[in-house]
């Protein structure tokens, strides 16, 4: 994880927000190639989602429609989804270090030490995030206690610091912490950044940022069914920026306060929720495959009936092997069924009848809703582990695999030296496929420090023009992943770089 961080910052990925002022914890910029990924991972999504939705179990294309609706909304939509009363995590303070986590977060071990005279020794509770972590921590103290081995006590294996009795927890040291009792009782902490409309600063003018971008599809799902065509089954998607408090951001932009989202809500009759539910977890899974990530890298995580909300009929969440969750899967997405709860609670708390009229069947209803719902910033997370790869053989031992049509820069294109009518060629190449490709003309350095830089930014193509090709009017073309080269008529190069993108 630390080198494809490094990578990302070396080759402008991703960097840390307000870097030059000490960095802002849980906010990250994207780079220029950073957001090229981006915006093409959305752009997949827009396109597979929106503008050529899937065919349905009918074999009839669906219907879905896109909307971008405000970040900020009235503050009366976050009441009535809940998030004002209880988007709430449970959060825990360590008064030693002044750091913060999410209650369910840590995890709580007692460790002995067993002494070489075979004398077992308590060191007491260990609170802590990430095992590693711990390990490490452990290290420390066994050296101050006089060394021996480390052994677990088995009865007292791993246990959640929620679970814990006041007296214990009073006992435990916290992740980061060298003294005992110094994590506070968790305390609920809502997620919600807010802030004031207009010129008084008052409980009249809050308004929050939204937390999601699911509700703003709920608020327009009454003028999308007057204006436009739509009818149960339909489906109304949208992307952008979510913006939540989170008590302990982490994992490079996995967790972070200011991310992306790319949402839909499925509207169908109430008897279909359930066979839609289970159309779009196949269908989300699958689509995360065709973007190159690995079957076995991702995961049905089927939410267990006592821990769904209470509204909700089935919860799945599609999760990938991060590294720093590996070899167990963290979140990536979650397809929801969330019934008639949000559109129910919408029409209760605005007096507006959402009611659905099917004059087909002539009855009315609360259109029951399936919600995928994916983060953008997370997806690309998953597309950079996905395609980082490490080999010592090759010019640059780290170079990026990524699915050629979401690769930042498509075409490399170099004149193998500057002279001798091969910067003009390489020009005017680069000139003809720049309209149609992302393109990057590079003329300094050597040959293999420019492959090398291409590989690192997961070009798929590099286009050298050379000597001959003024007399054979060919390039050789890199291809990325093998480190191949083959002889390709400059007049088809073009044709060549469609094909494979495909
Ligand atoms: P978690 O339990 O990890 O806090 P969640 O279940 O609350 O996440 P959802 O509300 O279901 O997440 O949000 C849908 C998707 O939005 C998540 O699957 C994830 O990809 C993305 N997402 C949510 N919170 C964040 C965040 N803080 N940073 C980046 N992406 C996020």
């Amino acid at each position: 994880m630390s080198r494809l961080v490094s990578l990302c910052k070396r080759r402008g990925f991703v960097y840390p927000a307000s870097e030059i002022y000490g960095g802002l914890n849980g906010f990250w910029d994207f780079g220029p190639l950073g957001v090229q990924l981006k915006n093409n991972l959305r752009d997949a999504w827009w396109h597979d989602m929106v503008e050529c939705p899937p065919l349905g179990p009918d074999g009839k294309p669906l219907s879905i429609v896109g909307v971008d609706t405000a970040i900020i909304q009235h503050p009366k939509a976050w009441v009535a989804s809940g998030h004002v009363g209880g988007f709430a995590d449970l959060m825990v303070d360590c008064r030693e270090t002044k750091n913060r986590y999410r209650a369910d977060h840590i995890m709580v071990e007692e460790v002995l030490v067993a002494k070489k005279s075979g004398e077992v020794k308590s060191l007491g509770l260990f609170g802590y995030v990430d095992k590693d972590d711990l390990q490490k921590k452990l290290k420390k103290f066994v050296q101050k206690s006089g060394g021996g081995d480390i052994k677990y006590h088995e009865p007292s294996n791993p246990r959640p610091y929620t679970s814990l009795s006041t007296n214990e927890r009073s006992q435990v040291i916290g992740p980061d912490a060298e003294n005992p009792g110094t994590l506070t009782e968790p305390r609920a902490f809502n997620l919600m950044f807010h802030s004031y409309t207009g010129v008084f600063q008052d409980e009249d003018s809050k308004v929050y940022l939204r937390p999601e971008t699911a509700q703003g599809i709920f608020l327009e799902y009454k003028n999308v069914l007057d204006s436009n065509r739509v009818r149960p089954p339909f489906g109304i998607a949208q992307v952008g920026k979510s913006f939540r408090n989170e008590v302990t951001p982490r994992n490079f932009i996995f967790r972070t306060r200011e991310f992306e989202q790319m949402e839909m809500e499925f509207f169908c009759a109430p008897e279909d929720g359930l066979m839609w539910y289970e159309f779009w977890v196949a269908e989300r899974l699958r689509w995360w495959e065709e973007q190159g990530v690995k079957k076995d890298n991702l995961f049905r995580h089927i939410i267990p009936e006592s821990e769904l909300s209470h509204y909700s009929k089935g919860t799945s969440d599609i999760e990938y092997r991060y590294p720093f969750t590996a070899p167990e899967f963290g979140e990536l997405e979650g397809v929801a069924y969330r019934t008639d709860y949000d559109l129910k609670q919408h029409q209760e708390h605005s007096k507006v009848n959402l009611e659905y009229i099917d004059q087909e069947q002539n009855r009315r209803y609360i259109p029951h809703v399936v919600e995928p719902a994916s983060g953008l910033t997370r997806g690309v997370l998953v597309l950079l582990c996905e395609a980082y790869q490490y080999d010592e053989s090759r010019a640059s031992p780290e170079w990026l695999k990524l699915k050629p049509s979401l690769a930042p820069i498509k075409v490399g294109i170099f004149p193998l030296v500057n002279k001798d009518g091969m910067p003009e060629v390489a020009e005017k190449l680069y000139l003809d496929l720049r309209k149609d490709y992302t393109c990057q003309y590079d003329a300094k350095q050597s040959i293999g420090k420019r492959y090398a830089r291409m590989d690192e930014a997961g070009t798929p193509f590099c286009v050298t023009v050379d000597g001959d090709t003024l007399k054979d009017q060919a390039v050789t073309i890199r291809d990325r992943d093998t480190a191949q080269q083959e002889r390709v008529a400059l007049a088809n190069v073009r044709a060549y770089v469609k094909e494979k993108l495909g």
